[in-house]
């Protein structure tokens, strides 16, 4: 009998933790389930991330409100997933910004993400007939921004760093408190998700660019905050192995002769010992391989997941 499809069998909700990172900087992370982040201005709010409904957000928001009543001006995208996304309607910010190949991404292939993103993660869609509708940014950028928030506050600076999740995640750099929302560029004691990845560039001079910021604190895409210089150091090894196991062993498996199958089924060993226990390592690895299959054999941009290509994969590889 075959793993249950993805994350469909998860359907516990996770405890929270809803913290202050330093003055006016907050993060809520849950167990392993998507990371969200906001950041308070002189009179408004920037918010990090969107969670994969309005109704699911409203729950955030109602955390966020037992600390300030600012209004939310600019709501931060990391990158387009839908679980990252589609709640953003409930900010009602003013300005929505993501990398300009975010906004290209959801054009492309939203709809398939969501449709994908929803049968694989059903339990992060809270009430999904929320959902009005795709999220478009109304603000993009190619290799950084910032936003000044006012009085002494200091600015909060967006990055492109180079391919790596995807082709447009940007990270949220706080220079004057040294924190940093990392989207999924980082994980922390969490499974990688490579199916839109470009694993080489991340594992190289994606990850270094991260690294180079020299982080205190980090708020990765999943799992717990880092905190201080060993953690965050810790969580972007701990993302760079993962990444450079999967090029060894399913490179290893191409160059070889063999078949996508054996792949998979190397680098599930190798990752296990280390990662296996961690949120979505079983989720996630069908499509991680997959997707490194094709990047290696020179397929340069990601094929687009659709809900039945999930299951095609899933079938073959953890069936
Ligand atoms: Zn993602």
């Amino acid at each position: 009998m075959g793993k249950p499809f993805a994350s469909s069998a998860d359907l516990a909700d996770k405890a929270r933790s809803f913290e202050e990172l330093a003055p006016g900087v907050y993060a809520l992370t849950a167990e392993g389930d998507p990371n969200v982040g906001a950041v308070e201005g002189e009179d408004f709010l920037v918010c990090f991330e969107a969670m994969a409904t309005p109704v699911a957000a409203r729950e955030w928001l109602a955390l966020l409100r037992e600390r300030t009543g600012k209004p939310v001006r600019y709501l931060v995208l990391s990158h387009y997933h839908a679980v990252r996304v589609l709640g953003a309607s409930a900010f009602g910010a003013d300005v929505v910004v993501a990398h300009e190949k975010t906004r290209e991404l959801i054009a492309e292939r939203g709809v398939e993400d969501w449709a994908s993103e929803y049968a694989r993660m059903p339990r992060l869609f809270k009430e999904p007939a929320s959902i009005p509708g795709l999220t478009w940014p109304t603000l993009t950028f190619g290799d950084r921004v910032a936003i000044d928030l006012g009085g002494d506050r200091g600015t909060l600076e967006l990055h492109h760093c180079g391919r790596g999740h995807t082709e447009g995640d940007l990270v949220a750099w706080l220079p004057e408190r040294r924190v940093m929302f990392a989207g999924d560029l980082v994980e922390s004691q969490a499974a990688l998700y490579t199916g839109d990845a470009f694993h080489r560039d991340w594992a190289g001079a994606t990850l270094d660019r991260v690294a180079s910021f020299g982080a205190e604190t980090l708020v990765g895409g999943r799992g717990a905050v880092a905190r201080g210089r060993a953690e965050v150091d810790a969580a972007v090894a701990q993302t760079r192995d993962f990444l450079r196991v999967m090029l060894r062993e399913t490179g290893g498996v191409r160059e070889r002769g063999g078949t996508l199958k054996e792949a998979f089924e190397r680098t599930h060993r190798a990752l296990a010992p280390r990662y296996g226990a961690w949120p979505i390592f079983e989720h996630c690895l069908p499509f991680n391989v997959s997707r490194l299959w094709e990047e290696l054999d020179g397929v340069e941009r990601p094929r687009v997941w659709t809900a039945e290509r999930d299951r095609e994969v899933w079938e073959q590889l953890q069936g």
